[in-house]
């Protein structure tokens, strides 16, 4: 669910809530102020483009085309793109209101607004980063703790399960009504996000929301299987390989422990798949009960990795990998790493270490 992380361009480690304890952490002045943003500029002159991270997950893609669906139903034209490599995963491709995306090539590059889903760092937006110095306005609609609040206005909401959380209530004060397409959109940013209902941050709103998404008649066996449970036989061979060199290094983690494997562009070029089919292996390996951190180094250039975390304990791996020059949430970040295979995984483990040693001395 949560990839690479590159460095934040000049963003603070935290998002500061808007409110103290209790308060919410949108404030109303906040939303009313995205919402005027959303109308003075909803008549179609100088456009509004909405964006959503490099290789979206479901969180990303649905909540940036339950966004662009609700405009549409209110007459408001949008373009709604993402990086290249501008293409889906298997698992997203069937999803509501796809007929939106717009390769970033065609986007207009000085739109009136831009708004980014589920995005917790510029560099995360890939070829449509330059948008957010170029647009007029940027609102920045997300839920990681990481997000230092890059927009000329900010939604984001450290609390919620998914952005398709924010986006909900972003739907209802634009007065739009969440039909079958809609609450798909949002279904799949809601489901994957919370693995299934199963993360942390799930709450008794948020099964109020997934509620009240099939009470307008979506299946959810049909999406689940979409997601979840389609994929071709080759990617089975795949994990395989890579489940068979997870190791663990118990003393890492101040004795909790870290499991950890690997994908190299190699092995992907033998089985002919794509990094998509690998994207679960980290939340496998978050299961052994022998370690509370778990490690996949994704190779995606000769010495470059995309590194996910997973903490089955009290590690705070988002705050970790803000060190590390990523981001995320407590349990679920990631950083790109740089060099060889072994010196990023050590990286890692000295971050880990409680008296860690700093590497520029
Ligand atoms: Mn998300």
């Amino acid at each position: 669910m949560h990839g690479s992380r590159s460095p934040a361009e000049g963003s603070a480690p935290t998002a500061a809530p808007a409110g103290g304890p209790g308060e919410p952490a949108i404030s109303e002045q906040a939303w009313s102020d995205a919402l005027s943003l959303f109308r003075k500029y909803g008549d179609g002159e100088g456009g509004i483009v909405l964006a959503c991270h490099i290789n979206p997950d479901g969180d990303a893609l649905g909540s940036m085309l339950a966004t662009g669906l609700g405009l549409r139903q209110l007459g408001i034209p949008v373009q709604a793109s993402f990086s290249n490599p501008f293409r889906l995963a298997q698992s997203l491709t069937a999803i509501a209101g796809r007929e939106l995306l717009v390769p970033p090539e065609e986007v207009n590059a000085r739109p009136d607004l831009f708004v980014t889903f589920d995005t917790g760092s510029v560099d995360r937006l890939g070829d449509l980063a330059p948008l957010v110095a170029s647009a007029g306005e940027v609102i920045v609609v997300d839920h990681h703790v990481t997000n230092a609040g890059f927009g000329t206005r900010n939604l984001i909401d450290p609390k919620a399960a998914a952005t398709a959380v924010v986006v909900d209530d972003l739907l209802r004060r634009l007065g739009v009504t969440v039909d079958a397409e809609i609450a798909e959109c949002l279904y799949v940013g809601l489901s994957t996000d919370t693995a299934s209902f199963r993360g942390a941050a799930t709450t008794p709103s948020t099964h109020e929301l997934a509620a009240r998404l099939l009470a307008t008649g979506i299946k959810p066996d049909e999406i689940s299987r979409r997601l979840y449970d389609a994929r071709p036989m080759r990617s089975l061979h795949l994990l395989a390989d890579v489940l068979a060199r997870v190791t663990l290094d118990p003393a890492a983690a101040g004795g909790g422990g870290l499991s950890w494997t690997y994908v190299t562009q190699d092995d992907l070029a033998r089985h002919g798949l794509g990094m998509e089919w690998v994207e679960g292996v980290v939340d496998m390996l978050r299961g052994a009960e022998e370690s509370t951190i778990a490690l996949v180094a994704k190779q995606i250039g000769p010495d470059q990795w995309s590194v996910s975390l997973r903490s089955r304990g009290p590690i705070d791996v988002g705050a970790l990998c803000v060190r590390l020059g990523g981001g995320g949430h407590r349990i679920s970040a990631g950083f790109t790493g740089h060099g060889p295979l072994e010196g990023v995984v050590a990286q890692v483990v000295a971050a880990l270490a409680p008296d860690p040693v700093p590497v520029t001395r």
